[in-house]
């Protein structure tokens, strides 16, 4: 029986614990970081909380015998997937990661594609006033939510599934919600707050992707944080079964 570790946090690493769950050539062990106070669980076992590093990884998988290591994190969660190769590379056990595609845009779409975070919230500065008194609806993600605190001119409504614990704008609305979405629900957010700006991370989520149509739609400008760069030399599937099926012509 072949033991995988899946590091999660997405809908893809639960879908591939379905999958590997029901096969009985797999022991499966899902990994979450613990950052939100009520994660979706997958189904089998799994544990919560970092390794303490790409050293610690590596024990973790030597120490418990995993034949294999599926790294399906966000794929804005740059640290754990450099600790991942890492880990993988010291303990001798092959990495398989899980990287969904991009969005592009499309035609109707206006986009500002940014490199960070920070830089959205700078692009963000350089329009203050234009519209006067600007609207932003902001879902980057708790963790981020404090690199927008200068923007005094703008009003944001910070979509999160968890409050963040750090300082906020000082125009804002807090939403806690988590999707998935629809385009009437997304269109309906945007118009009930005439949102002027989305602002979002380039996750690639079939789950979250309705606020660009409802953008798209409405006409609202979207300032697009492209992802950070993935670890090189990574074997690469862009599903969950492409995934599984990998995983089983290995095994
Ligand atoms: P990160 O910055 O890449 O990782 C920071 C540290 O958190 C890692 O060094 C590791 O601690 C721990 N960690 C992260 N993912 C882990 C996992 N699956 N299992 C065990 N430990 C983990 O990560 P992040 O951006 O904070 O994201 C944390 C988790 O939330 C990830 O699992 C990711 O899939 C999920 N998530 C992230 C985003 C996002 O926008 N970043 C969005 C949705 C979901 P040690 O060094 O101590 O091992």
């Amino acid at each position: 029986m072949q033991r995988v570790l899946i590091l999660g946090g997405t809908a893809e690493a639960r879908e591939l614990a379905r999958l590997l769950e029901r096969d009985e050539r797999f022991h499966v062990v899902s990994s979450l970081a613990g950052r939100v106070a009520d994660p979706r669980l997958p189904v089998g076992e799994t544990r919560i909380g970092g390794f303490g590093g790409p050293s610690g990884l590596a024990a973790f998988l030597s120490g418990d015998g995993f034949d294999v290591l599926v790294d399906a994190t966000h794929p804005f969660a740059a640290t754990i997937s450099r600790n991942a190769a890492i880990a993988a590379a010291q303990a001798s056990v092959p990495l398989i990661a899980v990287v969904r595609p991009e969005w592009s845009p499309v035609p109707g779409d206006t986009w500002t594609r940014v490199p960070t975070v920070p830089a959205a919230a700078a692009e963000l500065g350089r329009r203050a006033g234009e519209p006067a008194g600007g609207r932003a609806l902001l879902t980057t993600g708790r963790q981020d939510a404090h690199r927008f605190t200068e923007l005094d001119d703008w009003w944001f409504l910070i979509r999160v599934v968890d409050a963040p614990s750090g300082p906020l704008p000082r125009n804002h609305e807090l939403l806690r919600d988590r999707g998935p979405y629809t385009i009437e629900s997304e269109r309906e957010l945007m118009l009930a707050n005439r949102i002027d700006v989305l602002v979002t991370k380039n996750s690639g989520s079939a789950l979250v992707a309705a606020k660009l149509a409802a953008a798209r739609e409405l006409g609202v400008q979207v300032i697009m944080v492209d992802r950070p760069l993935p670890p090189g030399g990574v074997d690469t599937a862009t599903t969950a079964e492409q995934a599984y099926r990998a995983l089983v012509s290995q095994s």
